[in-house]
């Protein structure tokens, strides 16, 4: 397993649960407001963090953390996946996937398996637009769909979320988003921060404001939203 960092605990990354992340390398996708630039663009040059290391903190810490959270990068990608999740959840731990939904056979092998307790999938824009932010060659948006209306279905916890960003998201995006995602549980609008770490710096964030009105317009098409990452 391709470990390129761990963090032993976050209040933060899987709501209600104290939990530690694991962050794994790769992706097939190349979002110009990444913040994991190293883990997308030169994986190969990150000192990989051994199996045994992450689970002995693991161990350790049964009865302290209640949850793990497996991110990147792009968790799908790595083909031992579910032999991994398989022995973290022998520890008793949750376990939230952090995923962009292009590998949709896998979410659903990982789900029907009951290997997984919560999905946060990205939706990176309207389905027309999706491939400006993702970059990749040969871009289907059928692929996201299919995960999108498999995590529709219910059969685990999920949210969808959208890092938003004032360089390539519009009022319309949103009438598309929330037309697509109808029906959805929740739905999360994350304001974008920029910094010199992501892959291409420079974008711009949204006011509160802004954000609230982008929520007015997603509210009547899924049962719960939220803005985050906004400073009061
Ligand atoms: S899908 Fe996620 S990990 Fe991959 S480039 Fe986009 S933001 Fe980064």
């Amino acid at each position: 397993m391709q470990i390129l960092g761990f963090q032993k605990t976050t209040l933060l990354d899987y709501p209600g649960h104290v939990a530690a992340t694991i962050f794994l390398g790769g992706c097939n996708f190349c979002c110009p407001y990444c913040h994991n630039k190293d883990l997308v663009l030169t994986p190969d040059e990150v000192s990989v963090i051994p199996e045994e290391t992450v689970f002995s903190v693991l161990k350790k810490r049964q009865g302290i953390l209640d949850g793990v959270c497996i991110t990147g990068g792009e968790p799908t990608l790595q083909p031992d996946l579910k032999e991994f999740i398989q022995k973290i959840k022998s520890l008793g731990y949750l376990v939230k996937l952090d995923t962009n939904g292009y590998r949709p056979s896998v979410l659903k092998d990982l789900c029907k398996a009951q290997l997984i307790d919560y999905v946060a999938m990205d939706i990176k824009h309207a389905p027309e637009k999706y491939n400006l932010i993702a970059n990749r060659s040969n871009f289907s948006i059928d692929l996201i769909s299919e995960s999108v209306s498999f995590l529709k279905e219910g059969l685990i916890p999920y949210e969808f979320r959208t890092t938003v960003i004032k360089e390539f998201h519009k009022e319309a995006d949103f009438i598309a988003i929330g037309k697509w995602l109808s029906g959805a549980d929740a739905y999360f609008l994350q304001s974008y921060k920029d910094s010199e770490r992501v892959i291409s710096p420079g974008f711009h964030a949204y006011t509160k404001k802004e954000l609230e009105h982008f929520y007015s317009i997603l509210k009547s098409d899924i049962k719960k939203i939220e803005i985050r990452g906004i400073e009061e």
